[in-house]
């Protein structure tokens, strides 16, 4: 029999800031977000034997090892800031890389513990990864972490949920929208900072060595052209540019290049907003305030 019944949406709504402007009265945002996904990747998938297959940690760790530094140096050259989401597994295993990323004023955001896909997961176990994740990089970071974007893209109104129970502030998951705006559930509220799967380097680069999945290997000037013309786009309606970068695919030299020049040509452009995600969410909170008070 075919259910022909109307299907049961999650209880989330949407608010928009009609008086939403960028700050200093700028056109449009840019927050550059990477995915330190790391070993947690593969190992999410395959507890038992990833950990033991080397050629896909080691892929995974050249992210970390290799990449990392040279992405940092990138952003320090064109004085960029950027928000990394890491997986607080990986956090564990490379702390040197969160004093890189801390020590040029660089955000870290909330990507998991193993870099789970929490979609279909029950309440008390992402409430336990979720808080299992906040603790650790409380630890090692010094500051609670204000948001997350999710793995996989898997997200549910459960976690905004939990996200408003751990008073987090922003979510960086959800593609409806292109600027700045407002989800609520019933436990509060959270700023969303859309992302893109134009803007997510894993439809160029991505794929998986164990557990395996197939793999795109774009010339990385087609990436670029992509990412431009995006860019462009977004400048014009007033748009945010929210990137979600991965250190060991676009880290690969040719690609970081190509990233260089990205920049350069985007720095390039006047009347464009920089900043992490904390600031884009926390600059939504204050002129919302703003507007609230002034009424
Ligand atoms: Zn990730």
């Amino acid at each position: 029999m075919i259910d022909l019944t109307y299907p049961n949406y999650p209880d989330v709504s949407i608010r928009h800031l009609p008086q939403f402007v960028w700050p200093e009265g700028k056109q449009s945002g840019v927050t550059i977000g990477w995915h330190v996904d790391g070993e947690a990747g593969p190992v999410f998938w395959e507890r038992e034997k990833a950990p033991q297959h080397l050629g896909s940690i080691s892929e995974a760790a050249y992210g970390i090892t290799t990449a990392l530094p040279r992405i940092l140096e990138l952003h320090r050259q064109f004085e960029i800031p950027a928000t990394f989401f890491v997986p607080s597994h990986v956090i564990e295993r490379h702390p040197h890389m969160v004093e890189a990323i801390i020590k040029d004023g660089h955000e870290i955001g909330h990507h998991g513990y193993m870099h789970e896909n929490i979609f279909g997961m029950s309440y008390d176990n992402e409430k336990a990864i979720f808080e299992h994740a906040t603790n650790i990089l409380v630890h090692f970071t010094g500051k609670k972490p204000q948001g997350w974007s999710a793995p996989g893209w898997g997200v549910t109104a459960q976690t905004f949920q939990i996200m408003c129970e751990l008073g987090m502030s922003y979510d960086g998951s959800l593609m409806e929208h292109d600027r700045p705006h407002f989800v609520s559930v019933k436990a509060g509220e959270l700023v969303e900072l859309p992302i893109s799967m134009v803007l997510d380097d894993w439809a160029m680069f991505g794929g998986g060595i164990y557990p395996y999945s197939p793999s795109q290997i774009m010339p990385a000037k087609h990436a670029k052209q992509i990412w431009w013309e995006e860019f462009k786009g977004l400048h014009h309606y007033g748009g945010l540019f929210h990137s979600t970068f991965h250190p060991n695919l676009t880290g690969r030299p040719g690609r970081l290049q190509m990233l260089g020049k990205l920049f350069e040509k985007m720095r390039n452009v006047d009347n464009v907003w920089w900043g992490t995600c904390e600031q884009a969410a926390n600059w939504d909170k204050t002129i919302d305030k703003k507007h609230n008070s002034d009424q």
